[in-house]
Parts: structure tokens; sequence; C-alpha cells
């Protein structure tokens, strides 16, 4: 994965983050950074992307969180890190990075999504011919 493309995708999952940090614990994401910061997990003045991603995962933060967005958020930023993030778990093929800016979360190539999730597809469908049409 080009580092480029790889950047865009790491402020993506922050977001996600982001959202999901005010969501469970209602606390802003830059707020939980100084936590971690503080803690250790990342250096004192990383303002890197992936490496917030990385002290983001080493602290295991969404660990307790049994929800549905969290696991897969979770689980996305644990493959970012150890690798394999961007490919499908089923199939193993790369999943467009465009499709991953849209939906840093999307777990399956189209092929897949269509056997696993019928409707995620029609509407990452939808979504991806909105985008390029209006350019
Ligand atoms: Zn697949």
């Amino acid at each position: 994965m080009r580092s480029r493309i790889k950047m865009t995708l790491a402020k993506r999952l922050l977001q996600e983050a982001n959202c999901l940090l005010e969501e469970y614990y209602r606390q802003p994401i830059e707020e939980v950074m100084t936590d971690l910061r503080i803690r250790c997990f990342i250096d004192k003045d990383a303002h890197d992307p992936i490496q917030l991603l990385y002290g983001l995962h080493f602290s295991r933060l969404f660990y307790q969180v049994k929800d549905e967005p969290a696991v897969r958020l979770r689980d996305a930023i644990a493959r970012f890190v150890d690798g394999g993030y961007g490919r499908c778990l089923h199939c193993g093929n790369e999943i467009p990075s465009e499709w991953l800016i849209r939906s840093p979360l999307l777990e399956y190539c189209s092929t897949c999504m269509v056997k696993e999730k019928p409707s995620l597809r029609a509407a990452e469908e939808r979504e991806t011919s909105l985008e390029f049409s209006t350019g």
C-alpha cells in the first residue's frame, strides 16, 4: 500500500475512533491522546496519524467495549498495525483504497460482500457511484 494512501486511511480510522470515543467515553480524541501520552503509549509530541493509531491499538482502549461498531474499529486498527488491513477477510483480495477511504471499516471485497452482506454492498455501491458521478 502506498504511504500516502496509508496515511489517508490512518486519518480516516482516527476519525472513526473519534466518533466512537465521543459515543462510548464522552471524550474527544484529543483528550484520549493526551491521556495516552501521559501513560507513554505514544510519544509526547506525536501527531503522525499512523503513530497515533499504534498508540490506540496498544492502549487496548476499545477492548472492554463489546458493541459491534467498536469491535469492528478495534479489529480494523489491529489489522492496520499487524498487517492485512485492506485485504478481504474472506478471500484475501485487495479492497480498492477508494472504498476504504470512504468506509475504513470495510472487511470484504465486492465479490465476497455479495455473499456475506448483500445490503452493505448495495449501500457501498450507491455511495461509490455517487462519489464518482459528482467528481
Ligand atoms: Zn473477498
